[in-house]
């Protein structure tokens, strides 16, 4: 697998070489709030894989300061993925177990005259704040006591006030340029229950203020996040200068990863759960973790893919494509290719033995010997793909079976199609065929060369499957279309389901097994498997279908 190297890279080894840091300490600070999205991917694997190459360590940070929609479900989920990735962090924080050394640092703000109370609402707020032409308003609230402020302050966090009543400010300068700088709210007052915290707290720290409280208690040296916080790190610095923390850490921005036609904002995902347009969060349309786990992506498949992308401070739009190839490239040589007919043509084999079942040699994977051999079945009755079968061989590029043509039954014998049967609604129903004994696979028979391979299944012993096929959950995006909410513009015919048969071999196949079906695709077993209806998720085809 590549080694990462970026330009966040190159920023950590001068660091350590000038001796500015001792050890790469990075942390993921994800809230949850939702499950992990491939976009998080980015960020999970930039920050543990530089931790990892430079001999450092990461943390997992749970940022749960802002307790409206996080949840215990959603701690449950990030840990999960987050190992099913590979990683794993040094330690598990939480940002709210932080806030009574936070409320401390912004008690000493007050002090240093830094930070005062104000009673402007939110919307007050907002209009004073100015806009980037005009410089903001001060608050008439903005000149209040160290002392009034510290007893304001202590009163908020007893509950005295409101929701919305009061906020706690830092007093920077509401002419600066950057309006992140314009005395930003530190702490609101919310009377809600946190999920750890329980009704301990009804104050709780802006991320602005608790987030490099948190980077600098952790000893945290690099802090990355994504490119949107680049205009909040001098606030960064100020808060960290101004708290006097024992340690200095420092922000690095870089750009977001976002695949093509694809909704990645949490926001948007919990509506397509909300509303039901998608079975959950690990639905396998999903580009959530849990979505892609489902669709049969390994974690292999999605560190190659990220690592891929590259990395810059400018935000990159991929197409999923790049998904497909990664997951191809890493089950190629891995994945047992079994038999999958999906959507199954019954062939009679008229002069096979009646009753007969024999077993023939079959590699588990043709491009891995390593991998092995098994038995599978053949006997008079076999289903092939509705697919490999026409009436009359329409031209010479034609390689499949046809009425008077024959080709080989991949690691059997060679069959000729003879007539066909239909049923009530006039389609092919049955192919009569007859078959070569001397034709038998591995017998060096070299007498006259078929029309062609194909795979097939033994129908007593084949087991009945469904197969899920996905299309993106989208439809592209278009001149006509693009206005349009992104709940309008969900493809109809981003499922479809097929009932077909697979070989015996899998009739003990677990969840998240993955397989190269011959001639289909990749395909990984789904939670809704039974023993008996198997099913299995199309994660990609064989062969990119992407045009240049
Ligand atoms: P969303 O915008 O999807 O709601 P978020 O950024 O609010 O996501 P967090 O849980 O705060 O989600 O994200 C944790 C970390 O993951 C942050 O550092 C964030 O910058 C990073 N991250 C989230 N989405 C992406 C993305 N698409 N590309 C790169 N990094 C991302
Ligand atoms: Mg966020």
């Amino acid at each position: 697998m590549a080694e990462i190297n970026n330009f966040i890279r190159t920023i950590m080894e001068s660091d350590l070489e000038s001796g500015k840091v001792k050890e790469i300490i990075t942390r993921f600070p994800p809230e949850p709030n939702a499950y992990l999205h491939i976009g998080h991917a980015r960020a999970i694997i930039t920050n543990f894989e530089l931790a990892k190459a430079l001999n450092g360590y990461t943390n997992l940070r749970f940022d749960d300061t802002n307790p409206a929609k996080e949840d215990q479900e959603f701690v449950d989920g990030i840990l999960y993925d987050l190992k099913w990735l590979g990683y794993e962090p040094k330690n598990v924080y939480y940002g709210s177990d932080y806030f009574e050394k936070t409320y401390e640092k912004a008690i000493m703000l007050i002090k240093k005259g830094l930070a005062y109370v104000d009673d402007l609402s939110q919307e007050e707020i907002s209009k004073y704040r100015g806009t980037l032409s005009e410089p903001g308003k001060n608050s008439p609230w903005r000149d209040r006591s160290v002392e009034e402020n510290l007893d304001l302050f202590e009163r908020m966090r007893k509950g005295e006030f409101k929701d919305g009543e009061k906020t706690l400010r830092a007093k920077i300068d509401m002419a600066s340029p950057n309006i992140n700088m314009r005395d930003p709210v530190m702490y609101r007052i919310l009377h809600i229950n946190h999920h750890r915290q329980g009704n301990k707290w009804c104050i709780f720290p802006m991320y602005d203020f608790a987030h490099p409280l948190q980077d600098a208690f952790e000893g945290i040296t690099h802090s990355l996040c994504s490119i949107e916080y680049d205009n909040h790190r001098v606030l960064y610095d100020w808060v960290v200068e101004n708290c006097e923390t024992e340690h200095t850490p420092h922000q690095y921005e870089f750009g977001r990863l976002n695949i093509a036609n694809t909704i990645m904002s949490k926001r948007y995902l919990r509506i397509l759960v909300d509303s039901k347009l998608v079975s959950g969060y690990d639905d396998p349309r999903m580009p959530t973790l849990c979505g892609l786990r489902r669709r049969g992506f390994t974690p292999d498949s999605i560190r190659n893919f990220i690592l891929g992308t590259g990395l810059s401070r400018v935000n990159s739009t991929v197409t999923n494509d790049e998904l497909f190839e990664a997951l191809r490239n890493d089950l190629k040589l891995k994945a047992p290719r079994p038999n999958a007919v999906i959507e199954p043509l019954k062939v009679i084999i008229d002069n096979y033995p009646e009753g007969q079942v024999e077993y023939l040699d079959c590699p588990n994977n043709q491009e891995n010997e390593e991998m092995g051999s098994r038995k599978i079945a053949f006997s008079k009755e076999v289903y092939i793909e509705k697919s490999d079968f026409i009436l009359e061989k329409p031209n010479k590029h034609w390689k499949r079976l046809a009425l008077g043509v024959e080709v080989r039954l991949m690691h059997a014998y060679f069959i000729k199609a003879t007539s066909v049967e239909y049923d009530e609604n006039g389609e092919i129903s049955v192919v009569h065929a007859t078959y070569d004994p001397e034709t038998r696979s591995g017998s060096g028979f070299d007498g006259r060369k078929p029309n062609g391979n194909i795979h097939f299944v033994e129908a007593t012993t084949a087991k009945k499957a469904e197969f899920r096929l996905f299309e993106p959950l989208m439809v592209d995006e278009t001149e006509e279309n693009k206005d349009l909410d992104f709940t309008e513009r969900i493809n109809p015919n981003s499922v479809s389901v097929k009932y077909g048969y697979v070989e015996e071999s899998l009739a003990s196949t677990k969840p998240l097994d993955h397989y190269q079906f011959i001639r289909n695709g990749y395909y990984v077993t789904d939670k809704d498997s039974t023993d008996d209806l198997l099913v299995f998720n199309r994660t990609c085809e064989l062969k990119s279908s992407f045009k240049l």
